[in-house]
């Protein structure tokens, strides 16, 4: 009996691309197209390199490892481990530590693996309360992490609206904690490291910061550096550091390494994610090199511009304004609530997001503040002139959310500062 040739089983297979998938290629391309003509005002998103996009869409994909580096159960894992160790020595060159596991396929996996490596069921987390900024990933009860830890959170001050040392003190006293969390979703002052670090070793706990929103600020020395404050860094490699999906540990204890490890592997996942591993070696790579730099002062410099652009129009800025790439704007004044402002902004090509306001009197669903950032702008090329355009069109679209013309016209003037400055 004569066997068909594989190449006549699967003609194309190997050649063909998305091609073969017109469906799932005109999406793609819709999203691509959405991309390009909009204007990302996310803040967990960016616009990664073509040598990000590159490396995390090569062959790495298909291969298995499981384990660390130089020390895997299945073979096959040369380039593996090369890659794999390029994104460890990277990681602890760029934010000056021992150690590094890249493997977290999430910021949210990052988070769980560290808390099960460090922490025993129903241990006490004191972390910052989501509906103050904090993130869910942090103990929120809908979460894994919030049914398996005992979790106390600790807000803002009403009227400073930033995080008060002597509120975590009070909070860490009563509570007694075994890890105290800092770094939020929603947080744009700076945070003070050093003064949780106090609080945590008056109590006996152990001090990690989540920096996935200014990442890519504290590796080129724009933010206060978590260490030697913390004891675990964790953060996404997709926000402020500019690069591939999925998260990152940090630490320089070495008497934490086996339970970090294990806490990410087997703790919380499987086998790695070679292809992502690969991307978040080659924006490390970026990261580390002087453009990296000027790409996070304009990011500062550019939130700036928004700030100053929305405040002279007389919209409040949280904590009056920002230390990182992204703020929180109080729409009360304007008399529209985040969801609608969202929504119209959107069909004028700015995306954004509703976000609550500490204390915010009205639901998550139709909250009070809209969440912006400079991080992905900044990555296309907009300075603060841009930036400055971008503010009075929110202005505009705020006034106005039922204005079809204006938001036509705007969204034809966001296309054409987007043609200028194209991606990809
Ligand atoms: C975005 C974010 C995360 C979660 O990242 P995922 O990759 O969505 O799991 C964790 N912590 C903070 C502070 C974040 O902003």
């Amino acid at each position: 009996m004569t066997l068909p040739a594989a190449s006549t089983l699967h003609t194309g297979y190997f050649t063909e691309g998305l091609a073969a998938d017109p469906e799932l290629a005109a999406a793609i391309t819709g999203e691509l197209a959405r991309q390009r003509d909009g204007i990302e005002l996310i803040a967990s998103e960016n616009i990664v390199s073509r040598l990000v996009l590159e490396a995390q869409g090569s062959v790495l994909t298909n291969k298995t490892v499981e384990g660390l580096p130089y020390a895997r159960y299945y073979g096959g894992a040369a380039f593996a481990d090369v890659i794999e160790a390029l994104a460890v020595e990277r990681a602890t060159r760029l934010f000056g530590c021992r150690f590094a596991n890249v493997q977290p396929h999430s910021g949210s996996n990052a988070n769980a693996g560290v808390f099960l490596g460090l922490l025993g069921l129903g241990d006490t987390i004191l972390s910052m309360d989501t509906a103050a900024g904090g993130h869910i990933s942090h103990g929120h009860p809908a979460t894994l992490t919030g049914r398996d830890y005992h979790i106390v959170r600790y807000g803002v001050n009403r009227t400073s609206e930033r995080i008060e040392i002597a509120d975590v003190r009070a909070l860490a006293h009563t509570h007694r904690p075994r890890l105290i969390v800092a770094g939020g979703s929603a947080y744009p002052p700076a945070l003070d490291f050093a003064g949780l670090r106090a609080v945590a070793d008056e109590v006996g706990a152990l001090f990690m910061v989540d920096m996935a929103h200014f990442a890519g600020l504290v590796a080129t020395g724009l933010y206060p550096h978590p260490f030697p404050h913390a004891h675990v860094v964790t953060t996404t490699t997709y926000k402020s550091l500019r690069g591939a999906r999925g998260g990152l540990v940090l630490w320089n204890d070495e008497a934490l390494s086996d339970r970090i490890n294990y806490g990410i592997f087997p703790g919380v996942q499987g086998s790695v994610m070679m292809h992502a591993v690969a991307g978040k070696a080659a924006c490390l790579g970026e990261a580390l090199k002087p453009e990296f730099r000027a790409y996070n002062e304009a990011v500062l410099a550019n939130a700036q511009a928004l700030a100053r652009t929305l405040k002279a129009a007389g919209v409040r800025l949280v904590s009056g304004g920002t230390d990182c790439g992204l703020m929180l704007a109080d729409l009360t004044s304007l008399g529209i609530t985040g969801d609608i402002a969202a929504k119209a902004l959107e069909k004028a090509g700015l995306a954004v997001n509703k976000n609550l306001i500490p204390f915010d009197p009205r639901p998550p669903e139709a909250p009070s503040g809209l969440r912006l950032s400079s991080n992905a702008g900044t990555a296309r090329g907009f300075g603060a002139a841009e930036f400055e355009a971008i503010g009075r069109w929110i202005v505009e679209v705020l006034k106005a959310p039922d204005d079809a013309g204006l938001l036509a016209r705007v969204h034809d003037e966001v296309r054409a500062l987007c043609r200028r400055f194209p991606i990809y």
